[in-house]
């Protein structure tokens, strides 16, 4: 008989990294594909992305990516799939899919996509399965959800969204399309789980004009608001108020560039040209009409703000009378770096506004309320908690279980579970091992666990380098040994550990000499040299180097 097989392959028991495969017979749909940022930063990891291998295995089956949003953790990874070998349709709404253009055309790889725009309402089917797209609410734009008509029963992926009755631009999430399929009958609801620890209503993104219009009229001097750059409808706010209050607007990052560029594109920001400003230009106008957009709001290494907080921006100084407002969630992980830049900022004589001091960010996720509504709406046969850790996923469970949903259909899945539905059944078949594949930089080099724990070694103990040259036909040392060093020890011991280390490798090359004229068997020099030094550094500063004795044959 033929089943189902719904494949989480990130994005369970984590907030990132989504990616979701759906398999019946041969075709295979693939929703989202992004990546997540790693706290190995210090170890030259920059993100980490899903194992593609289970789709390479069955790549000629994959018929399309459908992507709910344009945020990194549910797009980010594309690229790389694509590099992968994987190839296939990719169908986005239109904001979405010109963040994807852009990050297509970063790695070179524009051309190779076939990249199919939705608008919200639009269905496109497949010989097993038919999408209808509906539109959400969340904190970026163009967001949308899939109902998704199978062989087997109807399938909800709720993407990121929440229930936000006065969204700055466009509509308000379709309820009516979420009850219709609740009516005509759901098999499985797949929901997002950000924030089902909240009991209040999430705040509606058109709180923050209010607050927002108080505290630039109020300005005394600049006034810097950093955001994420893909929140066009906050960014959307800022232009309209600095219309209003008849203020410029100057863009400081990249991506915030980037991002006003494609709210243009997308019909989003009209007007918003004659606004901007060059971040050369700030000075020309009095400080308090001046508005900076900025990035960097997680404290990121190097981003315009922390620039600006650390006193190293070209453009932007900061006075006593200016006013940074911190329009976004602090995530978590980046706490200490965030609460470092704000620390800086405040000792730049700036006055700071964040999230726990002043309500000027709403969130882009559903809360317990609109989560308990999506469920009540869709009635779903079989539910299944997705996008959260997992302490989110078990209250999301229970919460599904006091909405009507028997205890014994709510599922708490993991990455690489492979969970196969008839139906009239739901049941986790198997666990495949989850693999996470870490990704230094752009060009998507994979880190393996060897070279991230000869990194970790190298930068807890340090490395020693041991120097000889040896003559290749009498095997006897001619020169050396040179040791060298690198994060050893402090300067002014390092001279004396390594006199004595050249001392010791001194004594074991004429052991080896002697060995040599014995004619005796070879000794190891290498080898030997290697564990005698690392004893002899654990001996006198309590750890372990790496040592790389270096032989050179002539
Ligand atoms: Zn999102």
């Amino acid at each position: 008989m033929s089943v189902l097989r719904v494949i989480p392959l990130g994005g369970l028991g984590e907030i990132g990294m989504n990616c979701m495969i759906l398999e019946f017979n041969d075709e295979i749909l693939v929703v989202d594909c992004g990546l997540i940022f790693s706290d190995l930063d210090y170890l030259g990891v920059e993100f980490v992305i899903p194992d593609f291998s289970y789709l390479r295995e069955k790549k000629d089956k994959i018929k399309a990516f459908i992507m709910t949003h344009g945020h990194e953790d549910h797009i980010g990874a594309l690229p790389f799939a694509i590099k992968a070998g994987i190839h296939a349709p990719v169908y986005a709404s239109s904001f979405t899919s010109l963040l994807i253009r852009e990050r297509l055309k970063e790695h070179g790889l524009e051309d190779r996509v076939d990249l199919r725009v939705f608008r919200m309402g639009d269905q496109f089917s497949f010989k097993n399965f038919k999408i209808s797209t509906v539109s959400v609410n969340h904190s970026i734009i163009d967001s949308a959800a899939l109902i998704i008509d199978t062989p087997v029963g109807k399938v909800i992926h709720t993407g990121d969204f929440k229930i936000d009755p006065t969204p700055f631009f466009g509509q308000m999430i379709d309820l009516n399309s979420f009850a219709r399929a609740g009516e005509e009958g759901v098999l499985l609801l797949l929901s997002d789980s950000t924030n089902v620890e909240r009991h209040e209503h999430s705040m509606s993104e058109s709180v923050i004009y209010q607050k927002f219009e108080q505290l630039f009229a109020a300005a005394q001097g600049l006034t810097i608001v950093s955001m994420f750059a893909s929140n066009v409808s906050r960014m959307g706010q800022v232009f309209d108020l600095a219309k209003k209050l008849n203020k410029k607007i100057a863009l400081a990052g990249r991506s915030m560039e980037q991002n006003v560029k494609l709210g243009l594109e997308a019909g989003y920001l009209q007007g918003a040209e004659s606004r901007v400003i060059r971040l050369e230009e700030i000075d020309h106008y009095p400080r308090d009409q001046v508005i900076i957009l900025s990035t960097g709001s997680q404290g990121e290494h190097r981003s315009a703000l922390i620039r600006i907080a650390m006193g190293e921006h070209g453009q932007v100084q900061l006075q006593p009378g200016d006013l940074v407002l911190m329009s976004s969630k602090f995530i978590p992980g980046n706490e200490k770096a965030i609460g470092r830049m704000i620390n800086h900022l405040f000792k730049q004589g700036a006055e700071v506004l964040y999230e726990a001091v002043h309500d000027i960010h709403v969130s882009g996720h559903a809360t317990q309320p609109e989560l308990r509504q999506m469920l009540e709406l869709v009635k779903p046969k079989f539910f299944i908690p997705i996008h959260g850790e997992y302490r989110h996923l078990v209250h999301h469970a229970s919460l599904a279980k006091q909405t009507g949903v028997l205890d014994q259909n709510t599922f708490i899945a993991v990455n690489g579970d492979v969970i196969e539905l008839t139906s009239e059944t739901c049941r986790i078949a198997e666990h495949r091992e989850e693999i996470r594949v870490l990704v230094e930089g752009r060009e998507g080099n994979d880190i393996s666990k060897l070279v991230l724990r000869e990194r970790r070694q190298m930068g807890e103990k340090g490395v020693v380098f041991s120097l000889l040259v040896r003559n290749a036909e009498s095997r006897r040392v001619i020169s050396g040994p040179e040791i060298i060093s690198k994060g050893l020890a402090h300067e002014e011991r390092e001279g004396w550990l390594l006199e004595e280390a050249k001392k010791l490798v001194k004594k074991i090359v004429s052991d080896y000499d002697r060995a040599l004229g014995s004619r005796g068997p070879e000794m190891d020099l290498q080898e030997t040299i290697r564990v005698e030094l690392r004893r002899f550094f654990n001996q006198n500063i309590g750890k372990k180097p790496i040592v790389l004795p270096i032989i050179l044959d002539l």
